[in-house]
């Protein structure tokens, strides 16, 4: 469903991606993994249009999503993401942060906005925040709301970059539980994350980068059970 073909990408002169193979099948749960500034985020965004890509090309769904011919908004719409600072507007409640989308990029009367932000709301456990101010939550109810907020133009896939690396402990497993229950509904993704009990539960595939390179990919058992690369492999043991 997202089809990354040879993708490069230079911030000037430095390149930050060298060539990306990557497919994420429809309801499929892909992860990338790597150390910090292997390219992660910088995929991720390409296949949003926030960036634009140097070489290559991007398709969802079987449309362009990079260079000319892109419908950005439709992109948007298709693909919705989740960041680590969960990036809520802050002067507006809950309820009208998730509405707002649908409204200006899909047209749908505030209503009616309303009233979906509202059982997408209910279903994350929410139901009785929609009246608070995004600060008056915790970083976890925040970062709910993000993902509600992503979900509300009914997008066909989701891409989440480290969404729990900005929670503390406590806090995490209730996102978590969220990616989840998408996931186990069929939700296409495409994650970041340094949660790699995580990444193992619930990925179908796991992706190693290393500057910029996508230099292993494989099932969850054999990444992290059984990774070929040297460069995996030391990447596991640093952090586990
Ligand atoms: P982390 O695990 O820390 O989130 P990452 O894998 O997401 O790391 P990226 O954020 O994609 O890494 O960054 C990849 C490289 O691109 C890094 O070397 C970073 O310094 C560089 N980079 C990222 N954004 C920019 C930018 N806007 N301008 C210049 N360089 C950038
Ligand atoms: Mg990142």
């Amino acid at each position: 469903f997202i089809e990354i073909d040879a993708v490069h990408k230079s911030y000037g002169t430095t390149p930050v991606l060298r060539g990306i193979d990557l497919d994420v099948e429809q309801h499929q749960v892909v992860t990338l993994i790597g150390a910090s500034g292997s390219g992660k985020s910088t995929l991720l965004r390409c296949v949003n249009g926030l960036e634009d890509i140097s070489a290559g090309e991007i398709r969802v769904g079987g449309e362009t999503a990079s260079g000319r011919g892109t419908d950005v908004n439709r992109l948007r719409r298709d693909v919705g993401m989740v960041f680590q600072h969960f990036n809520l507007f802050p002067h507006m409640n809950v309820v009208r942060n998730v509405a707002l989308a649908p409204m200006r990029v899909a047209g749908v009367p505030r209503a009616e906005a309303e009233e979906r932000a509202r059982t997408l709301l209910a279903r994350v456990g929410l139901a009785d925040k929609a009246e608070r101010m995004p600060d008056q939550l915790s970083g976890g109810q925040q970062q709910r709301v993000a993902i509600v907020r992503a979900l509300a133009t009914q997008p066909r896939a989701l891409l989440l970059d480290e969404i729990t690396s900005a929670l503390d402990p406590e806090l995490v497993a209730e996102v978590l539980d969220i990616v989840r229950e998408l996931a186990d509904s069929g939700m296409t993704m495409l994650l970041a994350t340094h949660e790699m009990g995580f990444a193992r539960e619930v990925s179908h595939k796991v992706c190693f980068l290393h500057q910029g390179v996508l230099l292993e990919e494989g099932p969850p058992e054999q990444i992290f059970g059984d990774p070929q690369e040297e460069r995996t492999r030391a990447f596991l043991r640093r952090i586990v």
